[in-house]
């Protein structure tokens, strides 16, 4: 088969130039002599790799001197776990927007006090609970959120107030597609698998004085922030070749791209084609209150479960995969990350308006 649109949700559709590249390197990285895979963790030429990343990393989102930041494995999910473990000392106060954050919670309820802020369950999670500080359990030491809801593409477009409260939050799926002001969080922690290279890297932006304030008796090295950033992310055998990916997709995103302005910009555009269609249009329909709509994960039914089947068959056939929604949800869904180009957005619209001709 040719090349694809991919809209997976990840992992998810990478750069051309970034893929290139990798192969470019496969055999002979930097002048080594052999592949990033085959490297000591331990060479001056991967310190290289992982310093450029974070140099990069640092540059590209603003991160702030006083905010380390850290690679880690076992995805967003093992941040679900260590999060409380860390951090939960007099409780956590979570917003609940849909599967990402129902996992933290049933985590965290695990290891201590568990207060949910605000839900939008009984909405189907379509939109974003709006809080005031009087929601919030004064005791609690963070407020806990998914930036973007992955499956049911919802998307924060305000940080929630938390006063005299640490902030955290799930960017998983949004990560390096905007310009944020890291300084407005205290703890970011996302997986890399969507916006920021393959599957097996966990990128965590912490601020350095949320480590004054962690929990003793932490029951594993591996599991403790203070770890990592004792040991530059090396106190085992880091994702050599994960956090290299990274690297190249940070420098497609800083030297090709040309920042978080840039790609935001872009990444507006593809989302409000595909919004703008679905919502003039007479067969496909989105459920997301429109203020609270994710940049990247755009799930569209047609309200006929039979048609959505044939719609992702169709599709695919046109080279258009991995649009099927998630199964909590069904109908549809484009992930339309930073990689993935304007032109397959514009495909996938010829595509879409084809088959409302034919079916609507
Ligand atoms: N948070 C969000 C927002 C996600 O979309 C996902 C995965 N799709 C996760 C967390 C879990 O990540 P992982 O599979 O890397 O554990």
């Amino acid at each position: 088969m040719s090349k694809v649109y991919n809209f997976s949700a990840g992992p998810a559709c990478m750069p051309e130039w970034v893929l290139q590249k990798a192969a470019d390197e496969m055999l002979n990285a930097n002048q080594s002599g052999m592949s990033v895979m085959e490297m000591s963790h331990r060479s001056s030429d991967f310190e290289k790799i992982l310093g450029d990343a974070k140099d990069r990393l640092r540059r590209l989102m603003n991160i702030p001197e006083d905010y380390e930041i850290l690679f880690l494995q076992g995805g967003g999910s093992l941040q679900f776990s260590m999060v409380p473990m860390n951090f939960n000392k007099n409780g956590a106060d979570i917003i609940n927007t849909g599967q990402w954050t129902k996992k933290a919670i049933a985590e965290t309820k695990k290891l201590g006090k568990t207060h949910i802020a605000a839900s939008s369950a009984d909405d189907n999670f379509t939109f974003i609970p709006k809080i005031t500080q009087d929601d919030l359990d004064p005791d609690t030491d963070y407020v806990y959120i998914c930036e973007n809801n992955t499956i049911y593409g919802t998307k924060y477009k305000n940080l929630p107030p938390h006063e005299g409260k640490r902030l955290i939050a799930d960017l998983s799926s949004c990560i390096c597609t905007e310009p944020i002001n890291v300084a407005d969080y205290d703890m970011i922690f996302a997986g890399a698998q969507k916006n920021l290279g393959p599957a097996g890297v966990t990128i965590v932006i912490l601020k350095k004085d949320m480590l004054e304030q962690q929990n003793e008796n932490i029951p594993s090295a591996m599991l403790d922030y203070k770890t990592y950033v004792d040991n530059n992310s090396m106190y085992n055998t880091p994702p050599t070749y994960g956090i290299y990916m990274v690297g190249l997709t940070l420098e497609w995103l800083e030297d090709v791209i040309g920042g978080l302005e840039e790609m935001e910009k872009i990444n507006h555009k593809k989302a409000n084609m595909l919004y703008d269609y679905i919502d003039q249009s007479k067969l496909y329909s989105n459920p997301v209150n429109p203020q609270d709509r994710s940049y990247v994960n755009i799930p569209f039914v047609t309200g006929n479960p039979d048609l959505d089947k044939k719609f992702v068959a169709e599709a695919k056939e046109r080279g258009l995969v991995n649009i099927k929604g998630h199964r909590t949800v069904g109908g549809m869904r484009a992930s339309i990350y930073n990689a993935m180009p304007v032109e397959g957005v514009e495909a996938l619209i010829d595509f879409m308006k084809e088959f409302e001709e034919k079916y609507a």
